[in-house]
């Protein structure tokens, strides 16, 4: 029985690592007022995935790639500002430089990376969600900053997830209503709420999203953590 690691660096910021001790960034923004992790604590990085072009979601993400070699997954026009930008070189991002799309799937070092769709807005490219399968078959689903949409239900049908990071925040994103539905369409084991209290103007904290979770989602567990907070998920 493998144990996954999943820490919630705050925000829409998570750090994986899988039971053979690789590490997934996912939308790495250590400069942010919740935030407890630093870019020293970054050691180690198989793949780097950024869901679109704003800075709380693109964050520390090229210097991570800088400093760990790990390799970026982008959308096209992402993985070019950055490239161009931060000077990542080609070798470095998903697709020999060309990054990925929507629908699009990539396999590297035995993890398996879906590119989903989100709906909301981005500087480059279209904004977008992952799905993650990790070596041992642990399925996440990090649906980037988005709004409600139905095909969440055939992402649940079609990946079987373990585990679902939904935004729950509002004003930008999916509020506590949308999200708890989401939790049902989807049906993951578990759901970790994020992309909310770091603003002043978004939802403060999650007593509405789990009440609704609990009435529209019964079976699917809630794991609330603190910025820097650890869960460890068990296939
Ligand atoms: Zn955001």
């Amino acid at each position: 029985m493998a144990n996954t690691k999943i820490k919630w660096i705050s925000h829409a910021g998570f750090q994986i690592t899988s039971g053979t001790g690789k590490v997934v960034y996912i939308d790495p923004w250590f400069d942010n007022p919740l935030s407890s992790m630093k870019l020293d604590e970054v050691k180690e990085a198989a793949l780097v995935l950024v869901t679109h072009d704003h800075f709380d979601h693109v964050g520390q993400a090229a210097e991570i790639v800088h400093k760990t070699g790990g390799l970026l997954v982008a959308n096209v026009e992402t993985a070019r500002r950055l490239q161009d930008d931060a000077k990542i070189p080609a070798e470095k991002v998903c697709y020999f430089g060309y990054g990925m799309n929507i629908g699009g799937s990539l396999l590297y070092e035995g993890i398996s990376v879906t590119m989903t769709q989100a709906f909301h807005s981005t500087a480059t490219g279209a904004p977008c969600g992952y799905i993650v399968r990790l070596e041992d078959g642990t399925t996440i689903y990090h649906a980037g900053d988005t709004g409600i949409f139905g095909t969440m239900k055939t992402f649940g049908e079609l990946y079987r997830i373990d585990v679902a990071m939904l935004p729950v925040g509002s004003v930008f994103t999916m509020d506590p209503v949308q999200a708890a539905r989401a939790a049902k369409m989807i049906a993951p084991k578990k759901v970790i709420p994020m992309h909310f209290k770091t603003f002043p103007i978004l939802v403060q904290d999650l007593s509405e999203f789990i009440d609704l979770t609990g009435k529209e989602a019964p079976d699917v567990e809630v794991v609330t953590l603190e910025p820097g907070g650890e869960y460890i998920y068990s296939k």
